[in-house]
């Protein structure tokens, strides 16, 4: 299956930074050709027209870290799936970590909103992954078993879901799981897609939590990780282009 990286900007970048790194991307892309994955950047849903008329013509591929899951109306403050769809975006971000701590997100909500994005024929990607806490308790596969049951709507299909396995201790902190505990969880995680999601085969399973040029070709090696969801290191277009070329 062809990997999926996916770079998530997070609430980094100024109008400038995110044309130049998108431009920097871009330009990667004419000079060495395809490189052999599907390349996505999810800039803050502001920089969205931005980023779009950069990668415009190029493989790059845009989408957005998060969508209300309801129609037009009042919420003051949010993005809805038909906006992000209308700004050129293939793809939105669901369930981080970030926004199930920062806003407590559930499960439920996670699940909705990745309706919202289905209704919109926009690939959610659906991010789970277990805290510190409960690793240590060994709890990760019974958390990732209950997010994703929680959090994938109904008629959820290989084409327009992807789920990204992030173990919450591992975002942003340098920190990573062992080969074989990613290679445990994408193994599971392949198991219980299957009745949840059409062609579970084909689902894409991302891994994310601090990969970066030095550890992306191990990581995406593993059985069943089917590309990467970066934060940090997407920031920097040579190490995402490098992450993009570790991929086998
Ligand atoms: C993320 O937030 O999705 C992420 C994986 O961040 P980082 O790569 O910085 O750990």
């Amino acid at each position: 299956m062809r990997p999926l990286i996916a770079g998530n900007w997070k609430m980094n970048t100024l109008r400038e930074a995110a044309a130049g790194l998108a431009g920097a991307l871009a330009d990667r892309c004419r000079e060495e050709g395809d490189p052999g994955v599907d390349l996505l950047v999810c800039p803050p849903s502001i920089m969205l027209h931005v980023v779009g008329a950069v990668i415009a013509e190029t493989p790059v591929a845009l989408g957005a870290q998060d969508c209300h899951p309801d129609d037009f109306g009042a919420h003051t403050g949010d993005v809805n799936a038909a906006m992000i769809a209308d700004a050129g975006c293939s793809h939105v971000i669901v369930g981080h970590s970030e926004r199930r701590t920062d806003h407590g997100e559930t499960d439920q909500l996670v699940r909705t909103k990745a309706a919202s994005a289905h209704d919109q024929s926009l690939t959610a990607i659906i991010c789970v992954g277990e805290t510190l806490e409960q690793l240590d308790a060994g709890e990760t596969l019974a958390v990732v078993s209950r997010q994703i049951a929680g959090s994938v709507p109904d008629g959820a299909k290989a084409s327009n879901t992807v789920i990204a396995y992030e173990p919450v201790w591992a975002i942003g902190t340098g920190r990573t799981p062992t080969i074989d505990q990613v290679g445990e969880v994408h193994d599971h995680m392949r198991k219980i897609v299957a009745g949840q999601i059409d062609d579970p085969e084909s689902v894409r399973l991302l891994y994310g939590g601090s990969m970066n040029p030095g550890n992306a070709a191990e990581l995406l090696s593993v059985e069943n990780v089917n590309g990467g969801l970066i934060g940090g290191a997407s920031l920097k277009a040579h190490d995402f282009w490098n992450i993009c070329n570790s991929a086998p």
